[in-house]
């Protein structure tokens, strides 16, 4: 009897995931684990989002006759200490990006028994391998994105197992906790992952028009909102691309379509821009060499992440994050702007506070997005944002201000753009730490 351990490392969901099918083909019995919580850095949203994806994955499994063993420690510590109880003669894990994340697996590699193989696969990820050497690395997403597109289609998802072997005999797993109620904007989970890809593309038919909604600050189905799923690996990249061209082939393409699959691939870019550059990302001045400069200043740091900063739409965004876990994209320029550029202070402060509250924070795409608004990624050009120019071109009649911001609801849509220059200025709202002459 052979047993094996699969463990769905980030990786919530039963579809494309070659290494439980593999692990699956290799064994008689399988354990199959997941971390009780998506660590020490993640806020409320992403450990509610967590909860319920483990939930969801117990289910699914439960179907098929198994069940999630939600690990009590560690995977380091647990894993090797399993393998050993079970005399498992492998541990099968899907990659994930970064530096830390890849030392994890060295080490469990390194404490695994003797007789225990660690196989290691491929991370959510669309292509196997790129059309390009280790050394053109570091490269603009321009670049990258003329590449690929040109050569490559991306690789198949693969089909969820139809049947796996069952748990090891005798095994006491832990299962998941019971799902809290609340489960805020976004429910954890491969099935609600699936039923938001299924009603964007193919339902409500808004993937064709997503490039004119795409930088809509207020409504739901302005974007895609497939992040949270994505980054806690509930929906596969592959199998969300091969459904915007099943829709592209079947029912329609036009630049919308495109759009999706373009912006999936800044997604790859920064995965493979990790892959190649490993913590530099993570350094003051990032792939750059001179760190931009900073003067830290706590309260300064402090009014950006309360969203009490006196500029309407970075505080606006800044308490939808806190509210809800996510923020969209156009906002998320706009509040990395003014903390690098306006308040001068270190933009990894931003990043690190965006990786505790974000439901779907992801270590490529945030530290990738944050180094390129700063300066600090591969393109090093100036990139300000007009924060309240922007606030007036995405959000005309100042409703995503008035819904996020209650003080300043009673002022007549323009002076909500600019509060401090109403006749008369709300005393609860803040005047604003700074101002730009650019501004107007
Ligand atoms: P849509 O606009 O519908 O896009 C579809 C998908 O494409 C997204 O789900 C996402 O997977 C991908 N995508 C879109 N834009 C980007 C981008 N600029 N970079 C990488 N992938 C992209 N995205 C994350 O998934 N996790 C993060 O931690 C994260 N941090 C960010 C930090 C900053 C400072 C900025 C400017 C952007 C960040 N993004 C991050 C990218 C982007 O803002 C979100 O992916 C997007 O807002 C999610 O909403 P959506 O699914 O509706 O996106």
């Amino acid at each position: 009897m052979s047993v094996g351990i699969a463990w769905l490392r980030g990786a919530f969901r039963l579809d494309d995931q070659p290494m439980l099918v593999e692990a699956a083909r290799r064994c008689d019995a399988l354990l199959i684990v997941a971390e009780r919580s998506p660590g020490p850095r993640a806020g409320v949203h992403r450990r509610r989002f967590h909860l319920g994806s483990l939930a969801a994955l117990d289910r699914a499994l439960g179907a098929l006759d198994q069940g999630l063993h939600v690990l009590r420690e560690t995977p380091g510590d647990e894993i090797p200490r399993l393998a050993e109880r079970l005399g498992a003669r492998g541990v099968w894990v899907g990659a994930a990006p970064g530096s830390e994340e890849r030392a994890t697996l060295g080490r469990l590699e390194r404490s695994l028994p003797e007789t225990c193989r660690l196989h290691v696969g491929r991370d959510n990820r669309l292509f196997d391998a790129l059309p390009i050497e280790a050394g053109d690395w570091p490269m603009s997403f321009s670049k990258f994105r003329r590449k690929v597109e040109r050569n490559l289609a991306p690789d198949p998802a693969l089909d969820a197992p139809a049947a796996l072997p069952p748990p090891p005999a005798g095994f006491d797993r832990a299962p998941p906790d019971r799902q809290a109620d609340d489960c805020g904007i976004f429910a954890g989970g491969e099935a609600a992952g699936r039923k938001r890809l299924d009603d964007y593309v193919f339902g409500q038919r808004r993937v064709l028009r997503y490039k004119q909604t795409r930088n809509g600050l207020l409504s739901f189905d302005d974007s895609t909102k497939f992040s949270p799923w994505l980054a806690n690996g509930c929906l596969s990249v592959r199998r969300v691309w091969s459904e915007v061209e099943r829709f592209e082939s079947g029912v329609e393409a036009n630049q919308s379509t495109y759009w999706v699959k373009f912006e999936l691939l800044w997604r790859e870019y920064f995965r493979w821009l990790m892959d190649a550059t490993g913590s530099a990302l993570f350094r003051a001045e990032g792939l750059a060499d001179v760190p931009p400069e900073w003067r830290a200043d706590a309260k300064r740091l402090q009014a950006w992440r309360e969203g009490m900063t006196g500029v309407p739409l970075v505080d606006a965004a800044m308490r939808e994050l806190a509210a809800t876990g996510y923020m969209s994209n156009r906002a998320r320029q706009n509040v990395a702007s003014f903390l690098v550029k306006d308040l001068a202070q270190d933009w990894r402060e931003g990043a690190a506070w965006f990786e505790r509250q974000l439901v779907d924070y992801d270590v490529a795409s945030n530290w990738g997005n944050w180094a390129y608004q700063a300066g600090t990624g591969t393109d090093t050009r100036e990139r300000w944002f007009n924060v309240i120019g922007q606030a007036r071109r995405y959000d005309p009649d100042a409703e995503y201000l008035a819904h996020w911001l209650p003080e300043l609801r009673e002022l007549p849509s323009r002076d909500r753009f600019v509060p401090w220059k109403a006749a008369a200025p709300v005393a609860e709202y803040p005047a604003p730490v700074v101002e730009d002459p650019r501004w107007s």
